[in-house]
């Protein structure tokens, strides 16, 4: 019994199956709503989330005695702006705190993000929760043609345990395609295999693609079909990368915000390129440096989200380090009365040069990183990534009790599988950070000048 064969057992589950449709059909309805009928739903959601987290949630029943309140007192919508952010770091230091005591601990599944400013997070969720997410992620897909029995190559920066170019799932119609052999030896290999396969969809990292695009014209081969769309996720994907996938595959190019911790979900509809923020997934505001809401077309805030899909993860106005411009409250194009934004800001992406002048995304290195370790991850506190010269990083972390020499060697092991030996990894143990002129915490400092 290999590891496909037991997710499909999870994913046929009868009881995941039911929540999976009742989600679905739900979003089907619910996408067109009225912009009163949106407020009504998240007001009535938000009630019933205080509540219960109230009742059940001991980070949230203390911070009510703190402020002196009860959920009853939150009568409007700016009341529930006065309820204090939820941070990364009392997530970090209160997980316990934050699982509901009515839920057996077993019910839930723990989480993992290597979040982009070095501040890894591990966190519960409902199982429940991840069929809510497929909902919402695969009706969003629809509006480029893709169902779920749909025929989709999957790439992304994780390296496969193995040294096959494709692994297909085995029952489901999806294939992982390596990224880890991806140069100029194997890349007629690629192109055979999906010439045979004939993906309609290509799921993957724009960083990944935008390099097997890169071989596949170098190397002058074709591919003998046009996919239906790139479904671009996880990381920004740049107007260069869209132009040049475009170009290549003659499709559409498709891509979509989803914050790891479930508080915002917002994607492309079938005309426009700007982000529909998912009314019934989250409750998302804007909010400019001085705590203050951004109600302004064009002005640039941080997103606060407010999961509403299930009252066990209660992510309550949860402060990520993700920046957006605000559009309208609709889109005139599809109909959706969904608030928009225009650009995701402030996801830069950083790169490490390695010793043969190769791009790593420096991101990737606490996704790996909280990839490999799950439930031990908590034994690392903060870290920061510094490049002087080619080919060579420092790492320094700032770390708990739980973290031992045997973790390093871990992180270095992935490392250098994931840079194919083109990358040195120094470490330190430290709790002096660099930070920004702001005071901001930074990930990643680039001391290699004139990188393009
Ligand atoms: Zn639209």
């Amino acid at each position: 019994m290999n590891l496909s064969f037991i997710r499909y057992l999870k994913y046929r589950n009868i009881q995941d199956r039911i929540t999976y449709l009742k989600w679905y059909n739900f979003i089907e309805r619910s996408q067109w709503w009225t912009m009163e009928e949106n407020d009504n739903y998240q007001w009535n959601k938000v009630k019933q989330l205080l509540e219960y987290a109230y009742d059940n949630i001991p980070y949230y029943k203390e911070l009510f005695i703190k402020l002196g309140a009860t959920p009853n007192d939150i009568k409007t919508w700016s009341d529930f702006r006065k309820i204090p952010y939820l941070t990364k770091e009392i997530v970090r230091e209160k997980s316990d705190d934050l699982i509901p005591r009515n839920i057996k601990k077993s019910k839930l599944r723990y989480h993992t993000t290597g979040g982009s400013t070095g501040i890894p997070l591990g966190f519960y969720k409902l199982r429940e929760e991840q069929m809510i997410e497929h909902a919402f992620m695969f009706h969003q897909w629809g509006r480029v043609g893709y169902k779920e029995t749909s025929k989709r190559v999957i790439l992304k920066a994780q390296p496969l345990k193995n040294n096959k170019l494709f692994i297909k799932f085995r029952f489901t119609n999806d294939w992982f395609m390596s990224s880890r052999l991806l140069s100029k030896e194997y890349i007629k290999q690629y192109v055979v295999f999906l010439n045979h396969i004939k993906p309609e969809f290509f799921h993957v990292h724009p960083s990944c693609f935008f390099k097997f695009t890169q071989l596949l014209i170098a190397s002058k081969l074709n591919l003998n079909f046009y996919p239906k769309a790139v479904l671009c996720g996880s990381e920004p994907v740049f107007d260069y990368q869209r132009d040049l996938f475009e170009k290549i595959y003659k499709t559409r190019v498709y891509t979509w915000l989803g914050l790891a911790e479930g508080t915002t979900l917002a994607g492309e509809c079938e005309y426009s390129k700007s982000f529909h923020v998912w009314p019934q997934y989250s409750y998302v505001e804007l909010v400019d440096k001085n705590d203050m809401p951004v109600n302004k077309k064009g002005l640039v805030g941080a997103i606060i989200g407010t999961n509403l899909k299930s009252l066990d993860t209660p992510f309550i106005r949860y402060k990520s380090e993700d920046l957006a411009t605000l559009g309208s409250n609709k889109c005139n194009l599809c109909g959706r009365n969904h608030m928009i934004f225009d650009t995701i800001e402030g996801r830069k992406q950083d790169v490490i040069i390695m010793a043969d002048g190769g791009e790593l995304l420096v991101a990737l290195i606490p996704h790996m990183i909280a990839h490999e370790f799950n439930n031990a991850l908590n034994g690392i506190k903060m870290m920061q990534i510094i490049q002087e010269v080619k080919g060579e990083i420092l790492i320094k972390f700032s770390i708990t009790n739980d973290f031992n020499k045997a973790d390093e060697a871990k992180i270095r092991a992935i490392i250098k599988s994931a840079c194919h030996d083109q990358l040195s990894v120094k470490f330190e143990y430290s709790d002096d950070f660099i930070r920004s002129k702001s005071g901001k915490r930074i990930l990643f400092i680039q001391k290699i000048k004139n990188i393009n």
